[in-house]
């Protein structure tokens, strides 16, 4: 579909359907703005009878907003695939959180969005076209666009769909297109190390974001399968060649579930992995997903632990939790295709 497409690359396909070259800018102009086909009104009706097939479809089937102000829609593209993305407003402006995948693969044990398995990666323009949804409906202009900030942390695991994302973080940062700068784009990762490499040798400093939620591999594996492929010592060293690549300080995301990863011990084992590095860490109690026996810290005991990492030598703060009580807090994003609300 043709929010995949590049500047560059559709205007090489506006000239290979025997179109004007200036028919591109106008086309781009649209689907940056995230106009449907009849919305547009410069484009002729043979031109677009041309570029029907390839026009991106997509409708939200539920949009939910919550009394915080944030708002949660579930996207549908034409194979019936259904993606979850969530607007978060804060003093500064918006933040888009993105899903990058139906369903997710990696299982952690505390997260809805696996619940199911994957199901398909989303192409570039599909992750593109959660971003350009909200801008729409917060009236965008091509000059004055709302959403500022995007983060890769709804449904998948981003560095899973490695090719489509880093062609999704080229398309949202083109100064022509919306033109999110990579400092205000947040990708988070459970920690496919090779990946991580990729990610800093092909040049995008955007933050890092790992998911880390155990301070040693033993306690990882009980929570996060991953943690079988991958060592914490050898995400450290690739956090470090991020680092050394990008200049950009590392986030580790640290959920706080209660009795499990959330002793004094085990708080205080994570202060002397990471003591000494350029990192920050995010504490948030654990968001409960109700297939999942697990349950959240408190968060006063959040904010204890906040406070004795501080001490100990790690900068730490609590996050904030959005969207609760539509399901559109951290872990709560959950593909529904073919499952039936209650
Ligand atoms: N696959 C990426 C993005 C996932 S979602 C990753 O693993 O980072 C973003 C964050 O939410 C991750 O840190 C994830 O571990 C965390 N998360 C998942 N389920 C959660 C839950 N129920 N409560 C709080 N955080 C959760």
């Amino acid at each position: 579909m043709l929010l995949d497409l590049s500047f560059e690359e559709l205007t090489e396909y506006v000239v290979s359907l025997g179109e004007q070259k200036f028919r591109a800018k106008q086309l781009y102009e649209a689907l940056t703005m995230g106009k449907t086909l009849e919305e547009i009104s410069n484009l002729p009706k043979s031109f677009k009878e041309k570029i029907e097939k390839d026009y991106p479809k997509y409708e939200a089937v539920v949009h939910l907003k919550s009394k915080d102000g944030t708002q949660k829609v579930a996207l549908r593209f034409p194979d019936g695939s259904i993606v979850e993305s969530v607007l978060l407003k804060y003093k500064y402006g918006y933040t888009v959180c993105v899903s990058t995948q139906v369903g997710c693969r990696m299982g952690c044990k505390f997260c809805a969005s696996t619940l199911n398995g994957l199901i398909r990666n989303l192409s570039a323009g599909e992750i593109l076209a959660q971003i350009l949804f909200y801008n729409k409906i917060l009236g965008a202009t091509l000059k004055e666009r709302q959403v500022t900030n995007v983060v890769l942390m709804g449904c998948g695991e981003p560095l899973d769909n490695y090719e489509n994302v880093s062609k999704f973080l080229r398309l949202v940062s083109a100064p022509d297109g919306i033109n999110i700068s990579p400092r205000n784009i947040s990708l988070s990762t459970c920690g496919l190390v090779s990946k991580i490499y990729d990610l800093a040798n092909d040049g995008f400093s955007v933050t890092l974001t790992i998911s880390l939620h155990a301070p040693n591999d033993e306690l990882r594996k009980t929570i996060m399968p991953v943690a079988n492929a991958y060592k914490i010592e050898d995400i450290l060293k690739a956090c470090d060649y991020y680092f050394e690549k990008t200049g950009r300080r590392v986030y580790f995301e640290y959920s706080l579930i209660s009795g499990v990863n959330d002793t004094d011990k085990t708080i205080e084992e994570l202060a002397r992995l990471l003591k000494g590095r350029q990192c920050h860490v995010n504490l948030i109690p654990l968001n409960s997903v109700k297939e999942k026996n697990l349950l959240g810290a408190t968060r006063k005991r959040a904010y204890y632990l906040a406070e004795k990492l501080e001490k100990l030598g790690v900068s730490a703060t609590v996050r904030r939790t959005m969207g609760e009580d539509i399901e559109g807090a951290c872990g709560q994003l959950r593909n529904r295709v073919g499952e039936k609300d209650e």
